[in-house]
């Protein structure tokens, strides 16, 4: 309902139609065997969807944030998954802000041309968790190279992708004066690395998601691969998390709409005790309510990402969008869970599969307790509580 800027219908027009080959069927299927949308993704790189962020003078379309997220929003309220591609959209952003000429140029353009896929981003270690600072992941400087040793957790998408973004320590903690000083990142050819002293272990989990456990034993990188400045990574990596929280929190939205069409259409249409089960207020106030929610989180949403494109600070705004359109599609998708019925837990319904979905989004990519503090400290001047 929302009315965004009418030059963004175009986007939306044409990924509805997209998606429109890839039906709940098509998701379910490949939910059911943990699989890669794989014929999605090529779908969508083919057409150049995913190059949107990417400047044109290295061969993208140059959309910006906002169009990217009309994109990932779109996809997900088709009743499909932006998860398995969104680590494109803002990934390469890492590249653009921080890398050197030679690395864009060398990257940029076959990324945006789908001969290179940039999905994956390797930041969260088992025994640090959020405490980002303490990863204990390091990088030696040997000669030319970087030499690698630690384990991640839960990195994304490592199976469809040619390139992963590294956090890693090459300074050791007691030696930098700021602890968020002293951590560089990397860009890892994946094809390179993998057996190659980077083994992956898949982690079957609640979300088909792909996501895995890494483990690096002198693993070796080529010197030129290190992004910016060495011991500058931290702030690099934070850096590009506003437009990681807003595309999310735009799938967020999608999911949102999502879920109340189907509890509208559902209410609507079942008939119990000789009426649509819909005429009882106890089942259309909680649908009206999700809806309220939804459309207000999409407000805060075209904030975060109107201010991001227009190169302003965007902190706030991005982790509140992110923050208010994960809650509302939880509450979306327990209305329409709770509007089906024992229906809601059938496979075929595609419910279940987008509720565990959308439940992601409150843990990751940051737990909302994380963005609690983070308003607590930087936008009320509350101590900090870590
Ligand atoms: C499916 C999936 C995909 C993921 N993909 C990636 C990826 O591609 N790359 C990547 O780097 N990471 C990825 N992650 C990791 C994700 O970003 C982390 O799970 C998330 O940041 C939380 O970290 P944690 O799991 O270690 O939780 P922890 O840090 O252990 O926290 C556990 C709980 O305690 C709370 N908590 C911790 N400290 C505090 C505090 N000081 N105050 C209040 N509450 C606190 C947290 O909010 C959380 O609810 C993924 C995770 C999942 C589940």
């Amino acid at each position: 309902m929302f009315n965004e800027p009418d030059e963004y219908q175009e986007i939306r027009d044409a990924i509805r139609q997209l998606c429109r080959q890839f039906p709940d069927e098509y998701f379910r299927q490949v939910d059911e065997k943990s699989a890669y949308p794989e014929a999605f993704v090529d779908a969508l790189i083919g057409a150049g969807w995913l190059a949107a962020m990417i400047p044109e003078e290295y061969g993208g379309t140059g959309l910006g944030l906002t169009a990217a997220t009309v994109i990932m929003e779109e996809i997900n309220r088709s009743g499909g998954n932006a998860g398995a591609v969104h680590g494109q959209m803002y990934n390469m952003g890492t590249l653009l802000r921080n890398g050197s000429k030679a690395q864009k140029e060398k990257y940029l353009p076959p990324i945006a041309a789908g001969k290179l896929r940039i999905q994956s981003m390797a930041v969260t270690e088992p025994t640090t968790g959020t405490d980002t600072t303490k990863i204990k992941t390091t990088a030696v400087r040997r000669g030319d190279r970087y030499v690698v040793n630690g384990q991640k957790v839960w990195i994304s998408r490592v199976q469809h992708s040619d390139l992963m973004i590294l956090l890693a320590r090459t300074t050791p903690l007691a030696q930098v004066k700021k602890k968020s000083e002293g951590m560089s990142i990397f860009i890892v050819d994946l094809h390179q690395a993998i057996g190659k002293g980077l083994s992956v272990r898949p982690i079957p989990n609640l979300v088909n998601h792909e996501t895995n456990e890494l483990f690096f034993d002198n693993l070796e990188i080529p010197q030129e691969n290190l992004i910016g400045e060495e011991g500058q990574g931290f702030k690099y990596i934070l850096d590009g998390l506003n437009a990681e929280r807003t595309l999310i929190a735009a799938e967020c939205i999608g999911d949102g709409y999502w879920f109340i069409e189907r509890a509208r259409k559902y209410a609507c249409e079942r008939i119990v005790f000789d009426r649509p089960i819909g005429k009882n207020q106890g089942v259309q106030f909680p649908i009206a309510d999700a809806f309220i929610e939804v459309e207000a989180a999409n407000l805060m949403r075209f904030e975060a990402a109107r201010l991001f494109d227009a190169h302003q600070p965007c902190g706030a705004q991005a982790n509140m969008a992110k923050y208010l359109a994960a809650k509302a599609s939880w509450e979306a998708a327990n209305v329409c869970m709770q509007t089906h019925g024992g229906f809601g837990f059938a496979n075929e319904y595609d419910i279940e599969r987008k509720f565990r979905e959308t439940r992601l989004y409150q843990v990751a990519p940051i737990s909302t307790n994380l963005i609690y503090a983070y308003v607590a400290e930087h936008i009320l001047g509350l101590p900090r509580s870590f």
